[in-house]
């Protein structure tokens, strides 16, 4: 009887400890790729498989995506305008065709062939300057994403004009994000956080503390990347922001950032410091990162209106500023939650903006 007792005990024991012991500690890795702090994070499953790999494609990504000698966008552009099909990776080409579909769906307002205008003011590089009104005709008559031709069945494509040159800045972190989820799934793991410099995240089930991940909406005028305006409570959704504050120089008192409207060639100036999008489901990643550029670019107004016709579902969240006042508009498409419901912590400097 005795014994009998002991081994119920030790049974008792044991299920409270499955039940309220601490959770194994995450794996975590940080490493600069993409020109950004990257951090990968999972709690649960083949963790460290799940981040090493994640860590690794990160890196092929990245590499795919550049503009470096022998990549495919350095080959595209020295063939611009020669005829030439240039043979493209899965990867880059899969971007390229839903750059295509959005740049049409947006009216070009979401435009990766913005390349030449990118170069030309070359925003966060030492050579960032503000360019001279000839030499802005001449980036902006390069700029086109009709002059961007894709062969799905040859994986290739061609610029038609020589001078054009392909960008994936807009889209490339949404796209990675996009894989690492299909990475996790792959291993098993069900909690985690991936951050791809704070301003493209994906939010894996719960965080250690069981709740929700808690994903801060960056203060935009705050030298402190830490700085809150407000604290979006997220489980299984990709989080991504656009701002005039993540690359920008200033001269003569104007700020000169690196979201460009594709026909200016300059960059938008609507009034909006910040874009933030969350969604969930397949490509949540890409489309986040896509919409924010496409949301700055837009402005509010435009921006709103397009959000509601576009077919996807997602919440966004617009920044403006009056004084030492920031005002919150929300805007939302399909059946996604309306940011008011989303957000909390909300700071005392910002206000929502009536309907
Ligand atoms: P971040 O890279 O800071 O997260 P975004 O996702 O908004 O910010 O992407 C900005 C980058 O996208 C720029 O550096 C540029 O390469 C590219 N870009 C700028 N304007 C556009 C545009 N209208 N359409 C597509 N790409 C753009
Ligand atoms: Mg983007």
């Amino acid at each position: 009887m005795k014994r009998l007792f002991g081994m119920l005990f030790a049974v008792m024991v044991a299920c409270l400890c499955a039940a309220c012991g601490a959770p194994p500690e995450p794996y975590t890795k940080t490493a600069v790729i993409m020109d950004t702090v990257v951090t990968i994070e999972a709690e649960d499953g083949e963790r460290e498989q799940a981040v090493d790999e994640g860590m690794a494609y990160l890196q092929k990504i990245d590499a795919l995506a550049s503009q470096n000698a022998g990549s495919d966008l350095e080959l595209l552009r020295l063939s611009a305008g020669n005829g030439q099909w240039v043979a493209i990776s899965p990867e880059v080409f899969e971007m390229l065709e839903m750059s295509q579909e959005w740049a049409k769906k947006t009216d070009g307002a979401f435009d990766v062939t913005v390349g030449p205008v990118v170069w030309l003011w070359g925003i966060g590089t030492e050579y960032a300057k503000v360019p001279s009104e000839a030499e802005l005709a001449e980036a902006r008559s390069h700029v086109g994403w009709q002059k961007l031709e894709l062969d799905k069945s040859a994986t290739s494509a061609r610029l038609t004009e020589a001078g054009m040159r392909i960008h994936l800045g807009a889209i490339a972190k949404g796209y990675a994000i996009d894989g690492l989820c299909a990475i996790f799934k792959k291993h098993g793991v069900k909690n985690g956080l991936v951050s791809l410099g704070g301003s493209s995240m994906y939010a894996f089930g719960k965080s250690p503390k069981r709740k929700p991940w808690r994903i801060g909406i960056r203060h935009p005028r705050s030298d402190d990347a830490k700085e809150y305006l407000a604290v979006a409570p997220l489980t299984d959704a990709a989080l991504s922001s656009s701002g005039d504050y993540e690359r920008y120089f200033e001269q003569d008192g104007v700020r000169y950032h690196h979201i460009f409207d594709p026909v200016t060639g300059r960059p938008a100036d609507t009034g909006v410091l910040g874009v933030t999008v969350i969604a969930t489901g397949g490509h949540a990643g890409t489309l986040t990162d896509i919409l924010t550029t496409t949301l700055f670019v837009m402005g509010e107004e435009k921006g709103k209106a397009f959000l509601k016709t576009c077919g996807a579902d997602a919440s966004a969240l617009f920044i403006m500023q009056e004084g030492d006042t920031f005002h919150f508009c929300a805007a939302t498409s399909g059946d996604a939650p309306a940011m008011q419901d989303v957000l909390t912590d909300v700071a005392e400097s910002a206000q929502w903006e009536a309907e």
